[in-house]
């Protein structure tokens, strides 16, 4: 069963589908923020993941670094900030590479495309220059980096929409009430949350019902 945690904690992955209404359950976001919880195993395949994962971030690098660029990876990029509600934000950038005047922040996936993975890179170049010494005092630029393409993204876009975006889930996460559920198989399934900790978990796809509508 699950344990309050000391303060909200919010990884910035959990917060990024809820911001780009990949996900539909709040109360997933809520609860994960405030509570440290036993996980549903998962059948994912960690070990390939990451060895596909650290290909990926390798070969990019090496590319900057023939550039002329000098580049930190992962946990040379870990950042936490904690905000006026006492919630912190955590998270860990794959590469920053910096030549010059350019700063760039990149997050490698080895998925299909995203709109979460984009706002993923927009909280690390709000927050990389906050908190990370390398990152200090620039204005970073983005990029999401797949297996056959990479996705830019401008300074212009951490703007004011953005951050209100970022500072109305914090709140979420923090607040004292716990937002409603939206159980669904659809997400359900892939919510690592037990039913021990969640009662309304639906295990089993819809039905299909027969119709002479069609
Ligand atoms: S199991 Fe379903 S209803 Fe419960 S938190 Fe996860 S997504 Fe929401």
């Amino acid at each position: 069963m699950a344990k309050p945690r000391s303060g909200t904690y919010v990884w910035v992955s959990w917060l990024t589908k809820q911001m780009a209404g990949e996900e539909s359950c709040r109360w997933r976001l809520w609860f994960k923020a405030n509570n440290k919880f036993d996980k549903i195993p998962s059948d994912f395949d960690l070990a390939k993941w990451t060895a596909d994962h650290t290909q990926l971030l390798h070969s990019r690098a090496e590319q900057l670094r023939a550039e002329g660029y000098a580049v930190y990876l992962e946990g040379q990029n870990d950042f936490r900030m904690q905000g006026s509600s006492g919630a912190t934000l955590s998270g860990k950038a794959d590469i920053v590479a910096l030549k010059d005047g350019d700063a760039c922040v990149i997050d490698c996936k080895t998925g299909a495309e995203r709109h979460s993975d984009k706002l993923q890179v927009l909280l690390y170049m709000l927050a990389l220059p906050r908190t990370v010494s390398h990152c200090k005092g620039r204005e970073l630029r983005g990029e999401v980096q797949y297996r056959d393409n990479v996705v830019g993204i401008a300074p212009s876009e951490v703007d004011e929409a953005f951050r209100e975006k970022l500072r109305s889930h914090m709140a979420l996460a923090a607040s004292n009430e716990a937002p409603a559920k939206a159980p669904s198989y659809s997400e359900c399934r892939f919510c690592d949350i037990t039913s021990a900790d969640c009662p309304e978990r639906v295990e089993e796809s819809t039905a299909t019902t027969e119709t002479d509508l069609f």
